[in-house]
C-alpha cells in the first residue's frame, strides 16, 4: 500500500510492523520482530523482562570512536476504532490507506504514535550508506499506559549520554522539557444529621463545561465545574442556612471536571430565597465564562428530601475546602512564559458514607515547583483535618541551560530549513522524564513528524513531514562525530 511513499524504507518498515498487532500490553510480537530484525543484520540486541528492546550498532567509518547516541521511540500504540469496526485490533493488522499526501488506518488509531519512530529507526540501522556514530536503539514497551517500559529499564544498557526521543507529533518543534506528577489524594471526614420536619431539598447541576486534558489545556481558561459548584453553593450560603445532603463531580485526575451537582436542604420557609440566590449566580457565572464556556448549562432541580445532610458546620468547611482549594495554574517557565511550569487539577470528587474524597494531580516541569505546591496542598487539606496520600509519582524531566545536542539540533534545523526551530516544553508527561532518572546526566530532544488526532481512529500522519524529519534526523546524525 505505501510502496510508492518517500523514504521507501520508512515506509516500508512501518508497513511491516503495522501488520503486527501491537497495542499496549501486546508488545510481544513486535519486540521479537525487532529482536529478529538486528539478529538478522548481526546487531547485537537486548530484550529485557519488560519487552524493551535494545539494539546496538557500530558507529560508521570516521565514526568508530564517537560518543553513542541513543535513538528512542516506543514499541505500543493506542487501540481505537470506531464502533463500526469489526476488527479485533489484539490479533487483527490494520488496514493501512494513503492518499500521497497523508497515511492513516481504516477505522482504527494508526501507531504513527510512535511507529514511526520504529520504522525510522530500523531504516537507519538497516542502511549501510547513512553515516552515523554508535547507536543505542532504545524501543520501550508500554508507555501509553503508564511508561512501565521506561519505568523498568536498566540505565547500566546505556553507554551513550545523548538522547533523541522521537515521540513528538509536530515538525519544527524541539521539546526539552516534560512534566512530572504526582496524584494527592483527600479525604475530608463527613459528619451527618437527620433531616427533621419542615425542611426540603433543592438540587443544582452543571454539565456541558469543556473539559480537557488537566496537563496541556490547563492554560485554556476552562473552568473546573467542582470549583463553579462550590461557587453557587457558597453564594446561596450566604443568604439562606443550607445543608449539603450529596455533591459529586469528575471521576479522573488527569481530566478538568466538566460536570458536577449537588443536593442542598435548606427549612421550606427559605426555600424560594434559596433558589433566587442560586439563579443569581448561575447569572453571574454566565456572565463572566459564556465565552469560554458556550455550552455551559447550570440548571436548578428538585429532588426528594434525602433522609441525612450533613451538619451545617461541615457543609460550611466542604463549601469552603472546594472554594478556596489550590487548582489551575500556579506559575509559567522563566524561558517561555506561554509555558505552564507547574499546575494542579482537582479532578475527582466522590461523596462517600464517611468521607467527601477529592483526587488532584499536580504537574510541573521542575522537581522544587512539585515539591512547593504538593506541601502547600497538602498544608490546605490538612489545615481543613483533611487527610492526604501521594502516590503514582513519576519524575520530570528538566529544562537544561546547556545542552550541546540542543545545540546541534537547532544548528542542524537552520541549515535545512532556513529558519530557527521552536523550542518547547510540554506541560504533560514523556518518558523522558523517567529516561533522565535511569542515564543519569543525560542530554535529550525529542522530535517526531505532522501527526494529527493521535489516539483516536482519525489519526493520520503526513508523508512529506515523515521524509523532511527523517531527512533532519540523518543530517542531526551527520553531525553527532
Ligand atoms: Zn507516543
Amino acid at each position: 500500500m505505501l510502496e510508492n511513499l518517500k523514504p521507501e524504507k520508512v515506509f516500508r518498515y512501518f508497513e511491516e510492523i503495522s501488520a503486527i498487532p501491537h497495542g499496549s500490553g501486546n508488545v510481544g510480537a513486535i519486540a521479537d520482530y525487532c529482536v529478529k530484525f538486528a539478529e538478522s543484520r548481526g546487531l547485537e540486541a537486548i530484550r529485557d523482562d519488560h519487552d524493551n528492546v535494545i539494539i546496538y550498532a557500530d558507529g560508521t567509518e570516521g565514526y568508530e570512536n564517537s560518543e553513542p547516541v541513543i535513538l528512542q521511540g516506543h514499541l505500543d500504540m493506542v487501540c481505537e476504532k470506531r464502533d463500526s469496526c469489526p476488527k479485533n485490533m489484539e490479533t487483527d493488522p490494520i488496514t493501512l490507506n494513503t492518499d500521497g499526501e497523508w497515511v492513516w488506518a481504516e477505522d482504527t488509531t494508526l501507531g504513527g504514535d510512535d511507529g514511526i519512530a520504529i520504522a525510522y529507526i530500523l531504516a537507519i540501522l538497516d542502511s549501510d550508506n547513512i553515516p552515523h556514530p554508535p547507536i543505542e536503539a532504545l524501543l520501550t514497551c508500554d508507555e501509553e499506559t503508564g511508561m512501565y517500559g521506561a519505568e523498568g529499564l536498566d540505565g547500566a544498557l546505556f553507554e551513550g549520554k545523548r538522547l533523541i526521543n522521537i515521540d513528538s507529533e509536530e515538525e519544527g518543534f524541539i521539546t526539552v522539557s516534560c512534566a512530572g506528577g504526582v496524584r494527592v489524594a483527600c479525604e475530608y471526614p463527613l459528619e451527618f444529621t437527620e433531616v427533621a420536619g419542615g425542611f426540603t431539598a433543592v438540587g443544582v447541576s452543571i454539565s456541558g463545561f469543556t473539559g480537557g486534558h488537566s496537563g496541556v489545556d490547563i492554560n485554556k481558561n476552562r473552568l473546573n465545574a467542582h470549583i463553579t459548584l462550590a461557587s453557587i453553593l457558597n453564594s446561596v450560603s450566604s443568604e439562606v442556612e443550607i445543608f449539603i445532603s450529596d455533591i459529586k463531580g469528575g471521576s479522573k485526575t488527569n481530566v478538568i471536571p466538566n460536570s458536577a451537582s449537588a443536593i442542598i436542604i435548606t427549612e421550606v420557609e427559605n426555600r424560594y430565597t434559596a433558589v433566587d440566590a442560586i439563579n443569581k449566580a448561575i447569572e453571574l457565572w454566565n456572565g463572566e465564562y459564556s465565552a469560554f464556556e458556550p455550552d455551559a448549562k447550570i440548571t436548578v432541580f428538585y429532588p426528594d428530601i434525602p433522609k441525612k445532610c450533613l451538619t451545617r458546620a461541615c457543609t460550611d468547611k466542604i463549601i469552603f475546602a472546594l472554594l478556596q482549594s489550590p487548582n489551575g495554574i500556579c506559575s509559567v517557565m522563566k524561558n517561555d512564559p506561554e509555558m505552564v511550569k507547574t499546575s494542579l487539577n482537582m479532578g475527582e470528587l466522590t461523596f462517600g458514607n464517611n468521607s467527601l474524597e477529592l483526587g488532584y494531580l499536580i504537574r510541573s516541569n521542575s522537581l522544587s515547583g512539585k515539591k512547593l505546591i504538593v506541601e502547600k496542598l497538602c498544608s490546605f487539606i490538612a489545615f481543613l483535618g483533611g487527610k492526604a496520600t501521594l502516590d503514582s509519582e513519576y519524575p520530570s524531566w528538566e529544562y537544561r541551560e546547556d545542552s550541546p545536542l540542543r545545540d546541534i539540533m537547532v544548528e542542524a534545523f537552520k541549515e535545512m530549513y532556513g529558519k530557527e526551530p521552536v523550542i518547547t516544553s510540554i506541560h504533560a508527561g514523556l518518558e523522558c522524564g523517567l529516561l533522565s532518572e535511569k542515564i543519569e546526566n543525560a542530554d535529550m530532544v525529542s522530535i517526531g513528524p505532522d501527526l494529527e488526532n493521535v489516539h483516536t481512529p482519525d489519526e493520520r500522519m503526513n508523508v512529506a513531514s515523515v521524509e523532511r524529519t527523517f531527512n533532519y534526523l540523518l543530517s542531526v546524525l551527520k553531525k553527532l562525530v
